[in-house]
């Protein structure tokens, strides 16, 4: 608009040089009349359209190509071993967004294509943002897509992946975490530089791909979703935030909650997360599109195991998400609230020394690595804890929008529950979020259910986290117990 202005004063300065030659007074006062509304008229639409389009938020947006530079090992399945990658579907991405309310409270979230963090990397990394930008733990979110195509993550997932790697791949891992935590910090302050005044939506979306795992056989789904037959607890909610700045959208942050497991495959991607934000990206010139995972941790992209499927999964959450931001969105009022907290979350048997010296010697690698290492816990003077300091976040957006950050691959009953106590009478999806795989990605966060029912995620796969034994039969309580205080919602 002000080069346009410009190019008019120019040629007003030309007619103006033109009218004096001509002597042509009357000529030159109304051309000098008609250019001075011109130029006012144009002023006051500019400013006009500027506060109209941005609320009093302040957004920032930066990202970092997290993809690994050389060939290292890869994450999520046992059976790959120290197997490295051999090429790239979709590049990895950490992405973040800061914003700031009317009140000065800023907050940056962060997405992260990658299988998790644990909390000595997470811990890094947030206390370098809090020293850098002299904020508090609650203000930063860590969020990961799990996706199962993406590099071993320091020591998450430990006795599956760092405790059975020779030094050689250990070297190339903590290379890469050292990488990974200056590309987070970095990425987060960039995106505060960069922070303009922005208006900030929301709205809610939905996919049906996400299949729960344990109530329906992977062989059976095709059939059983022809029938309409496919078993729950499932959540198909897609919720979208959108952030416009000059009025054009530069942010797209989404989630939803699946495990990101379409492909084994030994190429880099970011799984049906990974080729959502791509599609999106590409749809929407300028735009970032930010992918977050919710309560999937029993949940599954039924069928899988093919890039087509992987890119159809991606793209039908991307048409999802780009129906939302299509439609009417709703405002968000420019008030931020932010809370974190670690719970003492109680685990179910503390082993001795015996039992570890027995373990030690199991068939299975993974017991074997794990009694290893809680062995040298207590051979150096340590006890082994009874409890592990487990992750909350709380963020109030606006009036409305109550999002839940929780650590772990958590269960779906999660979201629901909270999503149902809090919202009951809720016209269309309410503006309750809960991401999982937040902050420490330590171990599944069965339900009680869950818990009770057993297999993989009620217990199972503690082995590969390093965790001592399943939960205490309280988890469930003790984490609605700590949410609900956080979302200031009576005890139950
Ligand atoms: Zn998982």
């Amino acid at each position: 608009m002000y080069s346009h202005k410009k190019f008019e004063f120019k040629s007003d300065t030309i007619d103006l040089f033109l009218i004096l030659i001509n002597g042509c007074f009357m000529r030159f006062k109304l051309r000098f009349m008609a250019f001075a509304f011109t130029l006012f008229t144009g002023l006051t639409t500019h400013l006009t359209v500027s506060a109209a389009a941005d609320g009093p938020w302040q957004a920032g947006l930066s990202r970092r190509n997290i993809t690994p530079a050389q060939p290292m090992p890869m994450a999520g399945y046992a059976g790959r071993g120290a197997t490295h990658a051999d090429g790239t579907l979709t590049p990895l991405w950490c992405k973040a967004l800061v914003l700031k309310d009317r009140d000065g409270n800023e907050a940056a979230i962060v997405t992260l294509d990658l299988i998790g963090i644990d909390a000595g990397l997470s811990n890094a990394v947030t206390q370098a943002i809090q020293s850098q930008l002299d904020w508090k733990r609650n203000q930063i979110a860590l969020c990961t897509s799990h996706t199962h195509t993406g590099p071993v993550v320091a020591k998450n997932l430990r006795p599956m992946h760092y405790m059975l790697l020779d030094e050689a791949n250990q070297k190339l891992v903590d290379d890469y975490a050292t990488f990974l935590e200056k590309a987070i910090v970095d990425s987060v302050v960039e995106a505060r530089k960069n922070m303009t005044d922005a208006e900030v939506s929301w709205g809610s979306g939905r996919a049906t791909f996400a299949t729960n795992r344990r109530n329906n056989k992977e062989a059976d789904v095709p059939k059983l979703r022809e029938a309409n037959m496919l078993k729950g607890p499932f959540d198909h909610d897609v919720p979208v935030l959108t952030v416009s700045q000059n009025g054009k959208l530069t942010g797209i942050v989404f989630g939803y909650a699946c495990h990101s497991t379409t492909l084994s495959l030994n190429q880099w991607s970011g799984d049906y997360g990974g080729y959502a934000q791509q599609k999106l990206e590409a749809d929407n010139a300028g735009v970032q599109a930010m992918f977050w995972a919710g309560c999937g941790g029993d949940q599954n992209p039924l069928p899988r195991r093919t890039v087509e499927l992987a890119q159809s999964y991606g793209d039908r959450l991307a048409t999802a998400v780009q129906k939302v931001v299509d439609g009417k969105l709703s405002s968000v009022d420019a008030k931020l609230e932010t809370k974190y907290r670690e719970i003492d979350l109680k685990l179910a048997h503390i082993p001795d020394k015996a039992e570890l010296e027995r373990d030690q010697k199991s068939s299975n690698k993974y017991t074997a690595s794990r009694a290893k290492a809680l062995s040298k816990v207590l051979a150096d003077g340590d006890s082994i804890p009874s409890t592990y300091p487990y992750p909350i976040q709380h963020w109030r957006l606006g009036n409305d929008i109550q999002w839940v950050f929780l650590g772990g691959e958590v269960t779906i009953d999660y979201a629901i529950r909270i999503k149902s106590e809090w919202s009951p009478h809720a016209d269309g999806p309410p503006p309750v979020w809960v991401a999982g795989y937040s902050n420490d990605v330590m171990a599944y966060i069965p339900s009680r259910r869950v818990l009770l029912e057993g297999g993989y995620e009620g217990g199972g796969a503690m082995v590969y986290y390093g965790l001592p034994s399943p939960w205490s039969s309280e988890v469930e309580t003790q984490i609605m117990n700590a949410v609900n205080v956080m979302g200031n919602r009576p005890a139950k």
